[in-house]
C-alpha cells in the first residue's frame, strides 16, 4: 500500500450523507486528544494532512482519506468533557450510526492513551467492536511519553483490562514511529487480498 500518495476525499455531518463503500474501508476511532490525527498523518507520511487539533473536539465530522486504492476513515474523537450536552449527542449518533451502516468494515483502529487506565468510553467502544464481530485491533498512543518498562506494564494492564488476545493489542508513537509498521502490517492483512 502506498501511502504517500494519501489525500482528502470529503468531509460529512452524517452518516446517511455518505455514499456506499466503492473499497476497502479501514476507520480509526479513538477519544479526543488521543493522538488520533497524528497517527493517521504519521501513517500518511504527511504532517498536516488530517488536522492536528490544539482543542480537542471542535468538530464532530466523519472525514474520509484515499490512499492506493483504500478508505482511510477518521471518525470524531468522543469523550471532550467540555463539549455541550448536544455535541456529545449529536456525536454519538454520527458514529453510531456510522458503525451501524451497511459499509466494508475491513478494520477499526482503536486508539488508547497508553498512559492512562481506558475510560469508560473507550471500554464501550471496544465491547461494541467486540460483540459486533468487528474486525478490529487497539492500538496504544503516546508510547514515547513512558519508559520500555512502563509501556510493558501498561500494556499488559490494559490487555487485561479490555480482555483481548495479544495479536489484537500493540504499542505505537507518532513522534518516534513505533509500531507503525506493525499497523501497516496488520492494515495490509484486513485490505489486500
Ligand atoms: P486527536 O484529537 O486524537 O486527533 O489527537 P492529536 O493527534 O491532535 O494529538 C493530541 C495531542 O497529543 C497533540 O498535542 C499531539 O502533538 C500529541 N501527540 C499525539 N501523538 C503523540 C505521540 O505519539 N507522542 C507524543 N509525545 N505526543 C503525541
Amino acid at each position: 500500500i502506498n501511502y504517500n500518495l494519501a489525500h482528502f476525499v470529503a468531509s460529512y455531518g452524517k452518516a446517511s450523507q455518505i455514499p456506499p463503500s466503492t473499497c476497502p474501508e479501514v476507520s480509526f476511532v479513538g477519544r479526543s486528544n488521543v493522538g488520533k490525527s497524528s497517527i493517521m498523518n504519521k501513517l500518511f507520511g504527511r504532517k498536516g494532512l488530517v488536522k492536528v487539533s490544539s482543542t480537542p473536539g471542535k468538530t464532530a465530522n466523519i472525514n474520509f482519506f484515499e490512499a492506493d486504492g483504500i478508505h482511510f476513515v477518521d471518525l470524531p474523537g468522543y469523550g471532550f468533557a467540555q463539549r455541550s450536552k448536544a455535541e456529545r449527542d449529536r456525536w454519538a449518533v454520527l458514529i453510531g450510526d456510522f458503525l451501524e451502516s451497511e459499509r466494508s468494515f475491513n478494520l477499526v483502529v482503536s486508539l488508547v492513551d497508553i498512559r492512562h487506565d481506558p475510560s469508560k468510553l473507550d471500554f464501550e467502544m471496544v465491547d461494541y467492536l467486540r460483540e459486533n464481530e468487528f474486525n478490529f485491533v487497539v492500538a496504544l498512543t503516546k508510547a514515547d511519553k513512558l519508559s520500555r518498562a512502563q509501556q510493558a506494564r501498561q500494556l499488559a494492564s490494559i490487555r487485561k483490562q479490555l480482555e483481548l488476545p495479544a495479536e489484537q493489542i500493540f504499542v505505537t508513537s507518532s513522534q518516534t514511529g513505533a509500531g507503525i509498521d506493525e499497523l501497516k502490517r496488520r492494515i495490509a492483512e484486513h485490505c489486500l487480498d
